[in-house]
């Protein structure tokens, strides 16, 4: 129902009560002055003819009391009946009297007996009648002395009066009158109803179009303009409102273009578009601090750091691993993981292609399909797999599990926003990429490859740290070319490259990637084994040793050449408590090995150090 019909109906319902309750009120109060009324013409009459009766018992004239009776009842239209009643001891002493004095009814008996008045009113519908009758007793003074005459006590009850008055004029009157004040509260209800109407409306039209602009703010169009007929203040207001209204339409609406413009539609859930700026702003301060944060980070690795902190923290992520993927390579490298074991075929870390999310550069999601990603080593899982791409040749995974497909569901809300992060991470990630290369190329050595002896100067003190605290071994072995000069020499210098060359392959191709290799000098080299056991040191130094041995160099001309190494081998932290002793200790086993023949593999023994024979 409209709001106007409901305040129509309301005010009417209001009036129409209050008028209703005023004719009750007027309706009982004119009833019992009417009946008060009557009553007093009854008992007045009664009264004159209690004097009446009075007056022909003294003059000796009550055998012409019908007469005076009828006379009253013919003067007073009103009365329709008047009888007395004599009493028993009147009766007994005087006889019955004419026919119509005897007992009527019940109420005659009643007064009779009771010696006090009784008054009745029987309404049908046609009419209304007050009966009353009243006693008549045995007085003494005012002219009369009853007992002078009547055999009775002072006080006894001589007889009843009983009448009959039609009170139905009166009854009609009051009928009358209240549809008078039926008709004015009517005529009242209505013109009341009709002003209300007229002055009402205008408001009440005005309440609706606020209404409706105010519901169209709220999906963010501020286009609504209000309009009023209402002068004066509200006719300010709604000035006011347009102006409002017309100002957010204008700032709002380029607040609203922007803001789309950094994150894309689609991670933002409310539909109310203010809660929707809100949280837009939100999430642009929060990763504007990240990437703030990020940039005066050292390294890409601290980079990556920060980002598991954030899946931890603001996603909440509990199970998850986060992977950098070499796109050249085609191989995928852990960086972290929440809890022990990847999901994945460990053939993924080796061809990063079997890698779905990485294929095909878009999200995996495990419930969209049934076995999704074939690599995938856990059917009791549900998993969301994100790639990101960084650069030409590098790019993430993120991959997040749940057991609870509702868990999967929320994440899956949270991909676009954690691609922002990534999005804001990506140049920084790029330019440490770069960094690092650059650094790299300062620290490798162009002809094989290896690191060079800059490289073991800057970082031999981080590498020898972190090998205490982990308690990782190294075994260094300290490669020198036998005779190296005399290929210069005979050669030429190109084709002492060549062998130099030569050696980088031979040696990269021999060891691990968590081992370290450094060319130490001109054709001097020093490979660091990593965790290596005697046993797995020997058999590495051996296999350089002989592959390098078998090589058979081209110099030019038809010739060929063949040249062999000798290595020194010291470990640490078995041999010396620092790594730069070790390559000294490995040093002087090279050194042993050259002055005792070439062309071997001699492993360092403390006699060396002491015993100048052997060196
Ligand atoms: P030994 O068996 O005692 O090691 O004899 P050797 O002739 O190999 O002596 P040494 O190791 O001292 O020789 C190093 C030579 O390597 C000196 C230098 O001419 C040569 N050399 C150093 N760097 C380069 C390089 O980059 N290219 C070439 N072709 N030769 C180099
Ligand atoms: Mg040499
Ligand atoms: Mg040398």
């Amino acid at each position: 129902m409209q709001t106007k019909s409901k305040l129509l109906l309301f005010v009417a319902l209001m009036l129409l009560g209050l008028g209703l309750a005023t004719i009750i009120n007027v309706s009982l109060n004119f009833r019992d002055y009417s009946i008060k009324n009557a009553t007093q013409r009854a008992t007045m009459t009664a009264a004159i003819v209690k004097d009446g009766l009075t007056a022909h018992m003294v003059n000796g004239i009550m055998d012409k009391r019908s007469y005076f009776l009828n006379q009253i009842s013919h003067n007073n239209d009103k009365i329709k009946k008047l009888w007395i009643v004599r009493s028993k001891k009147v009766v007994q002493q005087y006889g019955k009297g004419f026919h119509s004095e005897t007992v009527r009814d019940a109420i005659d008996k009643q007064v009779l007996t009771t010696g006090k008045m009784v008054q009745k009113i029987t309404e049908s519908a046609d009419n209304s009648m007050l009966r009353i009758t009243i006693p008549y007793k045995a007085v003494v003074g005012s002219g009369a002395d009853c007992l002078s005459c009547h055999n009775v006590q002072r006080g006894d009850t001589l007889g009843v009066i009983s009448m009959e008055f039609n009170i139905t004029n009166m009854r009609n009157d009051g009928m009358f009158t209240i549809l008078k004040i039926l008709a004015i509260n009517i005529i009242f209800i209505i013109v009341v109803l009709l002003l209300i109407n007229h002055y009402v409306t205008p408001y009440l039209k005005l309440f609706s179009d606020m209404q409706q602009g105010i519901r169209k703010a709220y999906k963010g169009d501020f286009s609504h303009e209000f309009q009023t007929s209402v002068a004066g203040d509200a006719k300010k207001i709604i000035n006011h409102l347009n102006t409002l209204f017309r100002k957010m339409q204008e700032t709002f609406g380029d607040i609203k273009y922007n803001l789309a413009t950094f994150v894309p539609q689609g991670c933002i859930s409310s539909t109310d578009p203010l809660q929707e700026a809100k949280i837009i702003i939100d999430e642009l301060s929060d990763i504007y601090k990240f990437k703030k944060t990020i940039e005066h980070d050292a390294t890409k690795d601290v980079v990556y750091s920060r980002i598991v902190d954030v899946l931890k923290n603001k996603y909440a992520l509990s199970h998850f691993a986060f992977y950098e993927v070499d796109t050249v390579k085609s191989i995928r490298k852990l960086i972290y993981i929440s809890n022990g074991e990847s999901i994945c075929n460990d053939e993924v870390d080796l061809d990063a292609s079997l890698c779905r999310a990485h294929r095909t550069n878009t999200s995996v999601i495990s419930s969209e399909f049934t076995n999704l990603c074939q690599e995938c080593a856990c059917n009791d899982l549900e998993y969301i797999c994100i790639p990101f791409t960084i650069n030409d040749e590098n790019s993430l995974i993120i991959s997040v599990t749940s057991k609870d497909k509702n868990e999967l569901n929320k994440i899956n809300s949270y991909i676009q926003s954690i691609e922002n992060y990534l999005e804001a991470a990506k140049p920084v990630i790029e330019s440490k990429i770069l960094m690092s290369k650059l650094r790299d190329t300062s620290l490798r050595d162009a002809m094989t490859g290896m690191y060079n002896r800059r490289f073991l100067e800057e970082f031999i003190d981080t590498v020898a740290s972190q090998a205490k605290r982990d308690q990782t071994t190294y075994s260094i072995l300290m490669l020198d070319v036998d005779f190296f000069k005399k290929v210069n020499d005979t050669y030429g210098h190109d084709v002492g490259d060549k062998v130099i060359a030569k050696i980088g392959e031979v040696v990269l191709d021999s060891i691990r990637e968590s081992d370290l290799a450094i060319r130490y000098g001109g054709e001097e080299f020093v490979i660091m084994l990593h965790n290596a056991n005697d046993e797995g040191t020997m058999k590495i130094a051996t296999k350089i040793h002989s592959e390098f041995a078998k090589l058979i160099f081209d110099a030019g001309n038809g010739q060929t050449l063949q040249k062999t190494m000798s290595i020194g081998i010291a470990k640490f932290p078995k041999d010396g408590d620092t790594i730069w002793k070790c390559i000294k200790y490995a040093d002087t086993a090279l050194y042993v090995a050259k002055t005792t023949g070439r062309n071997k593999i001699v492993e360092y023994k403390k006699e060396m150090s002491e015993n100048d024979n052997l060196r």
